[in-house]
């Protein structure tokens, strides 16, 4: 079946949907044109216009590597010109008051949901995104816009009274949250729309000005909420996006014009990035290796259901992922025999098709990757329970048992479908192998005693843990973030806002009002 899929004819009939203008609503003709080969050449967005370059890069589905559109390959030359516009714009919408600011995005949600087709078969297309998937990111991307009153809410400052000792006596201080000036974003293919919009929308919430630089794997569904963000009132040369290579991202992020680099991507990237970007606040979200634990008393039936779910989920393409599950003896074969009964209800196959929860990898060099790591494990004594096996960018779900602690599979990060499993003894080992990790963004754990899941949490080195569920980020209205390679800083709404914004110290010498004379008489 799958194979169906793959052959020419689908390729052929990717370009046709995508370049069927149709297929976009009309409010996204000015962002493209149709090429003489029939594929659509979308423009960057350049201080308020839409713009065409001859260099270009070609986006290709991973479905079956048909094209799907081409983009600007922007030089250092346009990254230049954006980053001068978000400058010189600085302040225009730190102007706006907040009820309009809200209003805009609140416009911009109404857009967003009319045009919700248009936004979903492009993700599919540009990122092999199953469709359910892909109606999910377009959902909370909406629900992120709805909340921007909440989020707003939480721009607040302090009153600090100076009657603390002689010195600061008769004086007080106001402690406001101002905007930093040119925030950057830079995001990864994972989430195209929704990662790169919840750093947009705090970044000029707060008052800030925006360059973007989306992944040049799936620029298209942000270049689309551009234009909507320019229908529902943005000011001009408060948004730039400029589409490119790796290299002009990291250009941009050396620039002394920006203030801050908002960073969501490889912990290979981010660590460059970390060295390169200067005096300028930094927030890196990266990688991660999630595990799950599940105890001696847990819900059998729901930590499998829940780690194949947070292990399959877009074929494991997640930060936050299961990618480890260190399981109790004792109930470590029943759990084995759910586990593989769950993952074969999961169905690989073109992501367009409703009934498939399983579509491509990223790119070729992803499935290698995978690929490579399994092996890896197998070759040391992993045994496979099913999967370890490809067709095109498409990687069959996986599980290994009793995983080696030298295989590979358990250290590094995996972005696929594979689920290794390791026994141990009890709650004390796998904490201190789940510790053992370079990475600690989020964990789960199973279990019926709430005064235990408490214990696990505590002691596990991660920014987030789910207690009888999968991790989940969702529309970010609980903070997440990453220690140590996982990352800097936190996201969420209300907690982006406080990373985009600064303390700034007013001092008044009350004196002269001579208040504290009057009472001291
Ligand atoms: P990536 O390869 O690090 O790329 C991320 C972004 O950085 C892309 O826009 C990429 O552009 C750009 N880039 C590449 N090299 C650069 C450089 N030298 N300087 C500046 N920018 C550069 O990551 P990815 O493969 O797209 O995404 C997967 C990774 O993101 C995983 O590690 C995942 O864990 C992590 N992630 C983390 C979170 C979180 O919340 N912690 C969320 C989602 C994803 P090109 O696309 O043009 O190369």
């Amino acid at each position: 079946m799958l194979r169906n899929y793959l052959e020419p004819k689908w390729g052929m009939r990717i370009i046709n949907e995508v370049t069927k203008a149709s297929r976009l609503g009309t409010i996204f003709s000015p962002i493209y044109s149709v090429a003489a080969s029939g594929s659509l050449d979308f423009k960057m967005f350049l201080n308020g216009k839409w713009v065409m370059l001859e260099q270009r890069i070609e986006v290709r589905s991973p479905i079956d590597d048909g094209l799907v559109a081409t983009v600007p390959n922007a030089s250092e030359q346009e990254a230049d010109q954006a980053v001068q516009s978000s400058y010189v714009h600085r302040n225009a919408i730190r102007t706006v008051p907040a009820v309009e600011k809200i209003e805009i995005f609140q416009r911009a949600r109404e857009l967003l949901l009319q045009n919700k087709d248009s936004f979903v078969s492009t993700l599919t297309l540009e990122a092999g995104k199953p469709v359910s998937n892909a109606e999910g990111e377009v959902k909370a991307t909406a629900e992120r816009l709805k909340l921007t009153p909440e989020e707003y809410g939480k721009i607040r400052g302090e009153h600090i009274p100076g009657d603390w000792s002689d010195e600061t006596i008769g004086t007080s201080a106001d402690v406001l949250r101002e905007p930093l000036g040119v925030v950057l974003a830079i995001s990864p293919f994972n989430y195209p729309l929704y990662i790169t919009a919840t750093k947009v929308i705090p970044a000029l919430l707060a008052g800030n000005s925006v360059v973007v630089k989306p992944s040049s794997q799936d620029p298209l569904s942000f270049l689309m909420f551009t234009r909507i963000l320019e229908i529902a009132g943005v000011p001009t040369g408060t948004i730039n996006v400029i589409t490119g290579k790796g290299s002009i991202g990291e250009y941009l992020a050396q620039h002394d014009k920006v203030n801050m680099l908002t960073f969501t991507g490889s912990t290979e990237v981010g660590k460059r990035l970390a060295r390169v970007v200067g005096i300028k606040e930094l927030h890196l979200e990266l990688g991660g290796k999630g595990c799950a634990i599940i105890l001696g008393d847990a819900d059998i039936d729901l930590a499998a259901s829940e780690t194949v779910k947070g292990s399959f989920s877009y074929s494991g393409q997640r930060c936050d992922a299961i990618s480890r599950v260190f399981v109790e003896f004792s109930v470590a074969d029943v759990f084995m025999k759910r586990i593989l009964e769950e993952a074969k209800t999961y169905k690989v196959g073109d992501p367009r098709d409703r009934t498939v929860q399983i579509g491509p990898l990223i790119n070729r060099s992803a499935v290698e990757k995978v690929n490579e790591l399994v092996n890896d494990a197998i070759d040391r004594g992993a045994k496979l329970l099913t999967g370890a096996k490809f067709e095109g960018n498409y990687y069959y779900p996986t599980i290994l048992c009793d995983v080696p602690l030298n295989a590979r599979i358990m250290w590094e990060e995996t972005f696929g479908p594979v689920i290794p499993i390791m026994r141990v003894k009890d709650a004390d080992e796998a904490i201190d192998l789940a510790n053992r990790s370079q990475y600690g963004l989020d964990s789960c754990v199973f279990t019926t005693n709430l005064n235990l899941a408490r214990k696990v949490a505590k002691r596990l080195e991660e920014g987030e843990v789910t207690i009888n569920a999968a991790p989940r980020h969702g529309v970010g209205y609980y903070p997440f973030g990453g220690n140590k390679n996982s990352g800097l800083g936190r996201e969420g709404i209300g907690y982006s806002i406080e990373e985009m914004t600064r303390l700034k110290t007013i001092v008044y010498n009350w004196k002269p009002a001579k208040v504290w004379a009057d009472l001291m008489k």
